[in-house]
């Protein structure tokens, strides 16, 4: 999927989907949640004019929406991915737990989605070669939003993520194959 970009928003130094998204090409195979190995750290993709065409077109949706910086994904631990938008579902990925979870920002937006009519998903990573859990949890997070109960919301969130970390993980089974460039 290609979504359109925001104008003047890049990654900087955020590399957090060229270490959680798995990729399984002719040319580059990596498991789930292994940085890949063309990620240079401070510098990003050390093949970027001829990395893969699924690099090329994969954003996270702080690429996409208008969110606040503290949302890039190295900040805020969470990636907004654009898996099941067509939907109508928003999948937060919490790559890591940041006190960003507990900020009256990600309540308001989430709030905000919710009151749109838009489903919100959390998902939580498994370890390094498995996929990750996820679980839609609108109707888990309205009482709480509807109440405007912020520490309520906090709660609901955390015993979620509580809950997804339990989860039966199952394997990926991407071995890691590093071919990009080679004939
Ligand atoms: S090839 Fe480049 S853009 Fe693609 S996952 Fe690897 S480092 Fe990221
Ligand atoms: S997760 Fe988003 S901000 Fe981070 S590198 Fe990927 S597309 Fe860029």
């Amino acid at each position: 999927m290609s979504l359109p970009l925001l104008p003047g928003r890049e990654c900087g130094g955020c590399v957090e989907c060229c270490r959680v998204i798995p990729l399984d090409l002719p040319e580059l195979a990596k498991p789930t949640g292994e940085l890949c190995g063309y990620c240079v750290n401070g510098a990003g993709c050390s093949v970027h004019a001829i990395r893969p065409q699924t690099c090329r077109v994969w954003f996270c949706l702080w690429r996409v929406i208008e969110l606040d910086d503290d949302w890039r994904p190295d900040r805020s631990g969470i990636i907004v991915r654009p898996d099941g938008i067509d939907e109508g579902v928003i999948t937060l990925f919490v790559i890591r737990r940041s006190e960003f979870l507990a900020s009256e920002d990600f309540f308001a937006v989430v709030a905000g989605w919710l009151a749109e009519g838009i489903e919100v998903a959390l998902s939580v990573p498994g370890p390094v070669g498995f996929f990750p859990a996820r679980a839609v949890v609108t109707e888990w997070l309205r009482p709480a939003v509807e109440a405007g109960d912020f520490e309520g919301f906090v709660g609901r969130v955390v015993r979620s993520l509580d809950r997804l970390d339990q989860h039966d993980w199952q394997p990926d089974g991407v071995l890691a194959r590093y071919a990009v460039g080679q004939a």
